[in-house]
């Protein structure tokens, strides 16, 4: 079975006491086990040490990006290599917020996802289309595009989740439907199924991002193909642990 996975993605948000605020609130909150649920957030770089070493040992953190190769002259930049050295097991990589603000190419993104898992991290990879791409009907060839770039440079799937998070429904307030995520979800595991093997894609988490909140996770984890979340908003709130608790 493929274990429940919720995600947390802080993005660019939080002072230092909010974020051990939000440390304070996870540490005491009671949820299920590992085995029932894995639970990553991600806070911004210069939280990801102190947020790890805060953190209680059954919850993992996860960087928000790093940088396609090996580090060096790329100033700005965080290499795999360093997150790899101070422990930080997981990398989000090709959110759409980086995309369209910050121009990443599906090519570059799966560059990036291919430089992280040989560095021994594990990924989160990103998809998902604008709203303008789902009313011209080519949601699915747009997160197949993506899928591909990825799927192409990578051999071992076992270190890599994959988010479908719809542009439309980040930030907005405007959820995905249940039936919606558990479309796209079945047609990306078909996808998986068809150009990687069936072990792969039955195997491989496949996670809903945009807009979940404490309220409407639930039904959305009652899909068979929604394999957890990746939340924005919402995991910067007690609510959090309502999603977490979704997997059950
Ligand atoms: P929201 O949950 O705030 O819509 O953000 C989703 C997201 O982008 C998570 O990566």
């Amino acid at each position: 079975g493929r274990t429940f996975f919720v995600g947390g993605n802080w993005k660019c948000n939080g002072t230092f006491d909010e974020v051990k605020k939000i440390v304070t609130t996870l540490n005491e909150a009671e949820v299920p086990s590992e085995d029932v649920v894995e639970v990553v957030v991600s806070p911004p770089f210069v939280f990801l040490s102190v947020v790890k070493s805060l953190l209680r040992s059954d919850f993992h953190v996860a960087a928000q990006n790093c940088w396609v190769r090996k580090g060096g002259a790329f100033t700005g930049e965080v290499s795999a290599e360093m997150l790899v050295n101070l422990g930080i097991p997981w990398v989000i990589l090709g959110h759409s917020e980086r995309r369209l603000l910050l121009n990443e190419s599906n090519e570059f993104v799966g560059d990036k996802v291919a430089y992280a898992l040989s560095q021994g991290l594990k990924v989160i990879a990103c998809v998902g289309e604008t709203l303008e791409q789902r009313e011209s009907g080519s949601t699915m060839a747009v997160v197949a595009a993506q899928t591909k770039a990825i799927a192409d440079q990578v051999s071992n799937w076992s270190n890599v989740v994959l988010a479908y998070e719809p542009v439309w429904a980040i930030g907005t307030g405007k959820v995905a439907t249940p039936a919606q995520a558990q479309d796209v979800h079945s047609e990306l595991r078909k996808w998986l199924q068809d150009n990687v093997g069936a072990e792969v894609a039955a195997s491989t988490r496949i996670i809903y991002g945009g807009s979940v909140n404490g309220a409407n996770c639930k039904e959305l984890a009652t899909k068979p193909d929604v394999d957890g979340f990746l939340v924005g908003g919402a995991s910067l709130k007690p609510e959090f642990i309502d999603i977490i608790k979704s997997a059950t």
